[in-house]
């Protein structure tokens, strides 16, 4: 019996188990492969609708689903926080203290945020990486009247590296709509000397920010917050006062890894091509846990599951494990106003934004709505 465990009911994990399904449905129906995921709750969220959230653009009601309807009748879903993975002994332990042996392992839990890392975040900035924060986030965009508003990333990487732009776009058409642009001043600062990490979105960025009269601060690192006084301090010296602070916060693997050693710096040390955790034929990992240097976007997570489940099919039936992921990265750019970009790249291809139009923007909005398709493998 070839025991699947994948850990983590995301994109990743979640395409992963119905690929696999899929594949190796004649073992499954044999019983020579039980097939599980584990999860931490019941139902599945969409995290990219956060950024609409964040201006009452959509609701819970379509952004989540019950995990178990997204997932192929093969697949045995178990809802139960994993507390730690014992490498050794090839067991995945839960918060129930139910522990499962796996013969091969698929760590696909995400990324958290961690602002406590930042001294005075929690305190004095809103963010729209959660759930909660993004519903709290668009109530207090409904009551802002004018004043500054900071758009900050601070911890890098983080998910979806190009949702602060799309957030300052989206922030400037928002209040444009409601006629109160000219009181609100919008501030976008990014750590290093340009407005983005990958150079190819910074060069088609920064002029898009000029053109909306969106200040932009390079080269500033945030060293702490002061709630009191409303300032940030960067490491080099300078301080921004603001009235709503929207900081990008660190973001790192759940604890549980590396409680169970297998993180460095952070992020599951993970194989560019195979995507096995590095040192573990038998484990592999995807999506936002591990430390490739890709975007920790949804698109990459899809990806990579077709070679996890491909990989993973052909050890259990004894072929080499020969499937490659080559970076592929799919990313829509909402630019505000209803329209959007979109880029797509890989390992050897640098992006190369196009114009934005609205037939753009409508494909992203389509998209979030076939995303339960996809989850489910058939498209
Ligand atoms: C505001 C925002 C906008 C975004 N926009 C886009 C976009 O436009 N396009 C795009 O491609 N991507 C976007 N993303 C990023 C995308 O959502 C993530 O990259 C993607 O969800 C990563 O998939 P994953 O499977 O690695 O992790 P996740 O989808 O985060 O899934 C991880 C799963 O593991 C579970 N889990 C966590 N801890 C445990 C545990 N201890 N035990 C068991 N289960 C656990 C979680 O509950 C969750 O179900 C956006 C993200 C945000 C926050």
């Amino acid at each position: 019996m070839h025991d699947v465990v994948i850990v983590g009911g995301g994109v990743g994990g979640t395409v992963t188990a119905n690929l696999l399904a899929e594949e190796l449905a004649p073992e499954l129906a044999a019983g020579r492969v039980r097939l599980r995921l584990i999860t931490d709750r019941p139902e599945h969220v969409y995290k990219p609708a956060f950024l609409y959230r964040a201006f009452g653009r959509t609701s819970p009601a379509a952004y989540r689903r019950p995990q178990r309807e997204l997932l192929h009748p093969a697949v045995q879903l178990v809802v139960d926080p994993v507390r730690t993975v014992d490498v050794a002994q090839r067991r995945v332990t839960c918060a129930s203290g139910q522990s499962y042996i796996y013969t091969y392992l698929v760590l696909a839990p995400g990324a958290r945020v961690v602002p406590e890392r930042t001294p005075g975040l929690v305190e004095a900035g809103e963010q729209f990486y959660t759930e909660e924060g993004s519903a709290r986030l668009y109530r207090r965009l409904e009551r802002f009247e004018k004043g500054t508003v900071v758009v900050s990333v601070i911890g890098v990487p983080h998910m979806c590296p190009v949702a602060p732009l799309e957030m300052a776009f989206m922030l400037d058409a928002f209040f444009r709509e409601r006629g109160r642009r000219d009181q609100v001043e919008i501030v976008y600062t990014y750590p290093i000397n340009r407005v983005h990490s990958n150079p190819a979105i910074a060069e088609w960025a920064a002029p898009q920010l000029v053109q909306r009269g969106i200040r932009v601060e390079t080269f500033f690192n945030v060293e702490r917050i002061d709630p009191e006084q409303k300032t940030i301090a960067t490491l080099e010296g300078a301080e921004l006062a603001f009235d709503l602070l929207i900081g990008i916060p660190e973001h790192a693997a759940p604890a549980f890894l590396e409680e169970s050693g297998l993180t460095v710096d952070g992020w599951v040390p993970t194989d560019r091509h195979t995507l096995a955790v590095k040192g573990h034929d038998n484990a592999y990992a995807l999506g936002d846990v591990t430390d490739l240097p890709v975007s920790k976007a949804g698109s990459v997570a899809h990806y990579q599951a077709s070679t996890v489940a491909a990989n993973i099919a052909a050890h259990v039936r004894g072929l080499p494990a020969a499937a490659r992921y080559n970076g592929k990265t799919f990313c829509f750019i909402e630019t505000g106003t209803e329209r959007a970009t979109y880029v797509e790249f890989d390992y050897d291809h640098p992006p190369q934004p196009v114009r934005a139009s609205r037939w753009v923007h409508w494909a992203k909005l389509a998209y979030n709505q076939a995303y339960w398709l996809t989850a489910r493998g058939v498209v």
